[in-house]
């Protein structure tokens, strides 16, 4: 015991290590108050270590380097930038879809000062944010009316809750979905205040299930599209448009929930067809709801679109005012959908690029990694995410590092600067060039040499 106390006398005192030179240096980067919290927290767990018996470096340089590692891991923000070598294009933990350039400077611009979210310029009245995507979205497929919320599960939870309070929504079975974080249809439901009625088995629901199920308390069929998983073999869902004459003759609503959505079709680039936004209105549904940043290319939102009265109606209720977007929102939604009005998605938008990025160009740049890093170039898939288009893959090539420890590679990239994503597969640690954005390339070049002991010098 006495032992200990000698050791605890030796630490030195706060104001002590505050004259050493060290301290001065810290106190510049950060501040004496900062320097001060990290110190006592420095001596604090020295007098622990100490009295656990173990052996502590009390020198003050010791000291004072620990406070300052401490004092630079604190100033990292916890959401910050990393480079995206999965190959998972619409990665939800990585942020989902990268913006436009464009998108970006929308961004800056709507953020550094004021701007007309809801000012009309024309009568120097107040505006409604409301309008902004509105007439974008109207003119870009011809939805009657547009209101976009935070994400697509708000859209949900706002259409549940304005449309079919205390009434019955009719599902099928085989559409029960669980999108990811514990995110399930029927909880979602039950948010909205609907009651679910599921019709039809797992792999089989006709348009007689659904019909069978109606009765005085309905309110809405609900499609909801299997976003991260695929059913194969003895399976049927009645088409969308049977689904609609079918809600319309009973006079009930028609909605669908695409998830991801899209503009374009994925089919020209060998994936399965995910279907369009432009189809969901075609069958006639009144209301078609889909995420922001999903294949759309956008910034988180979702976006519901279909008839004026249906979607006035959600615009009345109290949650459309909890769950609206803000100005950033509005700004970078605007800019994405301007590319697809001029036709250049596939150039511009990064999500499209990625997907649209020809074998050969992917090809060039494994080679290139593998000059400067080592390994090989092998063939590999790439696989778009975000709940659309499950098992559907695109050919890549990816650059393979062998590594005696492969687990141990993967956390070292993990750890630079920007941290870089990478997989594992076959006992070697994979980069897929498809989702790593052109900007980044560098920094991962500079990287990599160094992890896998190599150098750029022949
Ligand atoms: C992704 C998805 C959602 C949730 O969308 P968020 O924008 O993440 O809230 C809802 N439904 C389906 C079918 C989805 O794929």
């Amino acid at each position: 015991m006495s032992v200990e106390r000698a050791r605890l006398r030796g630490l030195p005192a706060v104001d002590s290590l505050l004259t050493d030179g060290a301290a001065s240096k810290l106190i510049q980067q950060h501040s004496r108050d900062l320097v001060v919290v990290a110190l006592r927290a420095e001596l604090d767990s020295a007098r622990q270590a100490i009295l656990a018996g173990q052996e502590v470096d009390m020198a003050p340089t010791a000291i004072l380097q620990r406070a300052g590692e401490d004092l630079l891991r604190q100033q990292q923000p916890s959401l910050c930038p990393v480079i995206n070598a999965t190959g998972v294009i619409i990665h939800t933990n990585l942020g989902r879809a990268p913006l436009s350039d464009t998108a970006i400077a929308a961004m800056r611009a709507a953020s550094i000062g004021y701007s007309t979210l809801e000012f009309d310029l024309q009568s120097g009245e107040r505006g409604s944010r409301l309008v902004h995507a509105a007439d974008m979205l109207r003119d870009l497929v011809g939805a009657e009316a547009a209101l976009v919320v935070n994400n697509n599960a708000s859209a949900l939870v706002l259409i549940l809750s304005a449309l079919a309070v205390d009434k019955e929504v009719v599902i099928s079975r085989g559409q029960l979905v669980e999108i990811g974080g514990g995110f399930r249809i029927p909880a979602i439901m039950q948010q909205g205040g609907a009651h679910l009625v599921e019709v039809g088995a797992t792999n089989r629901t006709r348009i007689d299930d659904f019909a069978d199920a109606l009765n005085e308390h309905t309110a809405m069929l609900l499609r909801v599209h299997s976003s991260n998983f695929k059913q194969i073999g003895f399976v049927q869902q009645p088409a969308l448009p049977e689904l609609v004459s079918l809600a319309h003759e009973r006079g009930l609503l028609a909605v669908d929930d695409l998830g991801s959505g899209t503009l374009i079709d994925t089919a020209q680039f060998g994936l399965d067809h995910e279907p369009t936004i432009q189809e969901s209105l075609a069958a006639g549904v009144d209301l078609v709801c889909f995420s922001g940043d999903k294949l759309l290319g956008g910034p988180q939102a979702g976006i519901i679109l279909g008839r004026a009265e249906t979607v006035a109606q959600l615009k009345a209720h109290p949650l459309a005012r909890a769950l609206r977007v803000d100005k950033l929102i509005y700004a970078a939604l605007l800019a994405t959908l301007e590319h697809y009005r001029r036709g250049e998605a596939l150039a511009r938008i990064p999500v499209w690029q990625m997907i649209s990025r020809p074998l050969d160009d992917i090809a060039d740049t494994v080679q290139r990694w593998a000059k400067v890093s080592g390994g090989n170039a092998i063939k590999g898939e790439s696989t778009v995410g975000g709940g659309s288009l499950p098992g559907a893959t695109l050919p890549t090539w990816l650059l393979a590092l062998d590594s005696a420890n492969p687990e141990t590679l993967k956390a070292a990239l993990r750890r630079a600067d920007p941290p870089i994503i990478a997989r594992i597969a076959g006992g070697r640690v994979l980069l897929d060039p498809r989702t790593v954005l052109a900007g980044q390339e560098s920094a991962l070049l500079q990287t990599l040499p160094q992890l896998t002991q190599r150098t750029t010098q022949p």
